[in-house]
């Protein structure tokens, strides 16, 4: 209503000028300022353009002492104009002042935080905070894909391992893998997927990395959880970077053939999210090791939540270094440091087991008191101690989009499979359960999320191998494909009923749907990373002109400080007002006169992901200039900044992996849905973060800018969602798609096999039943209550023929027993506990 008013308001005043000739000039002014500023063209050019166009003003104007009093006071702004394009002259007037004062007001940055800050690489994260993202960086990159090792291994042992693995035993009866499952897991490489072949490791892409996960956990989340680890952060990725020669050719090897089993302990039950704050100590001090005095460290910790500890031979420790007695210099707090201590080193104690939520992969604490290791156990020896942080923020920022993303998409991935099979051959009210417009929706809602969370993680996998590590991305994986990985298992659960709560060897859904919360709080809780992580690291990372600034006004070369603070605050300022414009602009016009990279159904969420670029640009450059630090203290504000970044980020994932996939014609309904959602969402957390802004003028300013027709993009609509739901309840190529890397042999232990199987019987016989509908129910000829009973008096009636009625008898078994479930002898579900088990708590 109010973008309304204005443009009236607008309109009228244009036409009204258009009948003066300083009207003229003045229309002309503003038109050509909304397109330089538009076409981000530089300040010189602003300046010649406004003074010809006064030049013309002067000569064709009005005249009479008040028209030239308004003209002087133009020329003499315009000279105000010209003299900032003189750098020497602003430099001294304005930049140098204004960078004393910015450097006053700058938060000072510990060392740990540099580090986290500057780790990892600025990839199309940054483009997103541009206001103008090149698409081109993004579609030229090119679509990840599987070596013939690769795809040889997928194919091969992980379709064996998969076959391997009676989740039921394992996360029930044995609460663990079996014996042989943990030896094929060794000595087949799945532990050694990240380390080069010249040590015997696989040495896989990130991609195959995530295809493997996401095959592995489509089966089971204990086997994939178990798989993860070892190939994430921890020892061998850290030794890979920074360890010494000596080390990697020692380790490496071992892990590879799997003699040793890695867990790396940082955790303890005082510093869970704030990881940089643990107490664990390492002191520099001489010591007896292997019969003689060496120089070592003597390690006090106490860690828990430990994945593989129980079993791990080898621990990869975070603890804080000191040298009271200044035996390595003179620094005596020498900072977070990692080492590599082996499981039977005296003073440590491991093996005690931690239970996940039923999700029995090996996890525990592990505590060591006054342990003694030589200095040669810090990873990357003596030379890299205090390096710790460093290296793990380092580390974490590839493999965060890959663990939790691939194996969250894998049981996303058979959750949609499943449920799109199971709501078509699971009837009540006479009609599959899956065409009632409620359940629709939620399984278009779990097609749409899946489909986004295979994108991100695929894509992403993809930048990797090209050689990014990128930090912020990986922050929002995490985050958004576990969040969306816990609304599809509620949805899968939820269409399931009571067939996805009963537990037992017939339930495909229940372990899935328990593990959630653990992917949701390992490597970086999710509250903690959508509130301070994305956004936060976002703003100062990816910015274009914020990390400039701030190490300009940093350095120590003054003069040269002053000159680059000069240009980025410049650059800076005209920046937000291009991006104020192309906001204005492109929210007016919804973003449909906006250059899109490709041509046809998709072209319009290209279109818009570059509108909400333009306005969540302005709306962190006000926030950041009004707020400051305070900003970062305003969690509710930063996390919205960081969901709009999130969602055009995976909305640009869709729309690449669309492209990857040789734009599947039949996948538009759910790229529809998916990109709607997402920028829906991007508008409304835009909106939230206006109606929260303290500044109440400013945020009416902003929204003038950015909402001047108010929230007119729309959430996905119930006919999208039929059509998605079409797509993965019936056999189709986008229901394929969907099953792609999910575990689907057909064998009797295989309920996602089992489920498509019946699928296509349910569609192959769905004439024979209309058949038994119209010619039997209707005519009075069939009253049986079941089906049996019905193909049974069907028969008898002449409807169908013997052939047809055994079709649909095993149809029926099929379905049936995919449909029930299991019931125990009571006995048979109390698990006695062991005379001397004991239950623990363990104090630090
Ligand atoms: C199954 C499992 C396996 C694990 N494996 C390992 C492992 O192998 N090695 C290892 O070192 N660790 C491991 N962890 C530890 C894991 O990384 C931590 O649990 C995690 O960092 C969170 O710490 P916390 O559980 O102590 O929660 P807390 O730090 O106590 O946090 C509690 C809540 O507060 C939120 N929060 C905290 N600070 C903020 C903030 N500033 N803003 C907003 N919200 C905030 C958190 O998001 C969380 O929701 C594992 C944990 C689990 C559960």
């Amino acid at each position: 209503m109010m973008g309304a008013v204005v443009f009236l308001i607008v309109v009228v005043a244009a036409l009204y000028a258009l009948t003066q000739v300083g009207g003229v000039i003045t229309l002309l002014f503003v038109a050509a300022a909304l397109f330089l500023a538009y076409r981000r063209r530089s300040l010189l050019a602003f300046t010649v353009t406004s003074t010809a166009l006064l030049a013309a003003y002067t000569v064709l104007g009005a005249t009479g002492t008040p028209a030239l009093l308004w003209k002087l006071f133009l020329w003499l702004s315009l000279a105000g104009l010209w003299l900032l394009n003189v750098r020497a002259l602003r430099k001294a007037l304005i930049t140098r002042p204004f960078m004393k004062e910015y450097l006053r007001l700058l938060p000072p940055m510990s060392q740990t935080e540099k580090e986290a800050l500057e780790a990892g690489t600025v990839w199309w994260d940054g483009e997103l905070f541009t206001g103008a993202p090149r698409w081109e960086k993004l579609l030229a990159a090119r679509p990840p894909q599987l070596s013939a090792a690769e795809a040889a291994f997928l194919d091969g042992p992980c379709e064996e391992l998969c076959r391997m693995l009676n989740d039921w035993n394992i996360t029930h009866e044995r609460a663990d893998l079996p014996p042989h499952v943990w030896e094929f897991l060794k000595t087949r490489g799945f532990f050694a997927m990240i380390i080069p072949k010249k040590y015997g490791g696989l040495e896989f892409s990130a991609y195959a990395h995530s295809c493997v996960l996401v095959k592995i956990s489509s089966r089971s989340a204990t086997a994939s959880s178990t798989v993860a680890v070892p190939n994430s952060l921890g020892p061998a990725e850290l030794l890979l970077h920074y360890g010494t020669e000596e080390q990697k050719n020692y380790y490496l090897p071992r892990l590879a053939r799997g003699e040793e089993v890695p867990c790396f302990a940082l955790t303890g039950p005082r510093a869970g999210s704030d990881a940089a704050s643990i107490p664990d100590t390492g002191i520099v001090s001489r010591g007896i090791w292997q019969g003689r005095e060496v120089l070592g460290l003597k390690l006090n910790f106490s860690k828990r939540y430990i994945t593989l500890a129980p079993v791990a031979t080898v621990i990869g420790l975070a603890f804080r270094m000191f040298d009271p007695e200044r035996l390595l210099g003179e620094r005596t707090d020498i900072g977070i440091t990692c080492a590599l201590i082996p499981r039977n080193t005296p003073g440590v104690s491991i093996g005690r087991r931690h239970f996940p939520l039923n999700i029995p992969f090996q996890n525990g604490p592990i505590c060591g008191k006054d342990v003694f290791v030589p200095l040669d156990f810090i990873i990357g020896g003596p030379a890299m101690a205090g390096n710790g942080w460093r290296m793990l923020v380092e580390q974490l920022s590839v493999g965060r989009c890959i663990s939790l993303p691939s194996n969250t998409t894998g049981a996303a991935k058979a959750g949609v499979w499943a449920t799109g099979a199971y709501a078509r051959i699971r009837t009540q009210f006479n009609l599959p359960v899956g065409r009632f417009e409620g359940v629709e929706t939620v399984i278009a809602r779990m097609a749409g999320l899946t489909y986004t969370m295979d994108a991100a993680r695929s894509v992403t996998a993809g930048a990797i191998d090209g050689g990014e590590k990128p930090s912020v991305p990986s922050a929002m994986l995490k985050y958004h494909v576990t969040e969306m990985g816990r609304q599809v298992a509620n949805d899968a659960m939820d269409i399931h009923g009571g067939k996805g709560i009963m537990l037992g060897p017939h339930n495909y859904l229940g372990r899935g749907y328990e593990i959630v919360p653990v992917a949701i709080t390992v490597e970086g809780a999710n509250l903690l990373t959508r509130n301070l992580i994305i956004f936060g690291q976002g703003a100062i990372r990816c910015h274009p002109f914020v990390l400039r600034e701030m190490n300009a006004a940093r350095n120590p070369d003054r003069t040269a400080g002053v000159d680059e603070f000069d240009r980025a605050l410049f650059a800076h300022i005209g920046f937000t007002l291009s991006n104020a414009v192309r906001s204005f602009i492109m929210a007016l016009t919804h973003a449909r006169f906006t250059r899109a990279p490709v041509q046809g159904a998709t072209a319009r969420y290209y279109q818009h992901v570059v509108r909400f670029s333009a306005s969540f640009a302005f709306a962190v450059d006000v926030a950041m200039l009004s707020l400051g630090g305070y900003l970062k203290k305003k969690e509710g504000l930063s996390a919205r900044l960081g969901d709009v970044l999130s969602c055009m980020y995976l909305a640009s994932m869709v729309l690449k992996h669309h492209e990857n996939q040789g734009r599947q014609e039949e996948d538009l309904p759910v790229i529809e849905w998916a990109c709607r959602n997402l920028l829906y969402h991007a508008q409304e957390q835009l909106h939230g973060f206006l109606r929260n802004f303290p500044n109440r003028p400013l945020a009416a300013v902003l929204r003038a800018l950015i909402f001047p027709r108010g929230r007119i993009y729309s959430a996905p609509g119930d006919r999208l969602g039929r059509s998605v739901a079409a797509l993965v309840t019936t056999p189709s190529d986008t229901r394929q798609r969907f099953g792609e890397h999910v575990y689907r042999a057909l064998e009797p232990g295989n309920p996602l096999a089992l489920l498509e199987e019946a699928l296509q019987l349910a569609v192959q016989l769905e004439p024979l039943e209309k058949r038994i509908r119209v010619e039997g129910i209707k005519a009075g000829k069939v009253s049986a209550l079941d089906l049996p009973g019905r193909i049974q008096q069907a028969l008898s009636a002449g409807i169908i023929s013997e052939t047809e009625a055994a079709a649909l008898r095993d149809y029926d078994r099929k379905v049936m027993d995919i449909v029930n479930v299991d019931d125990f002898e009571p006995h048979e579900l109390a698990r006695q506990a062991e005379p001397a088990a004991r239950s623990s708590v363990h104090v630090a």
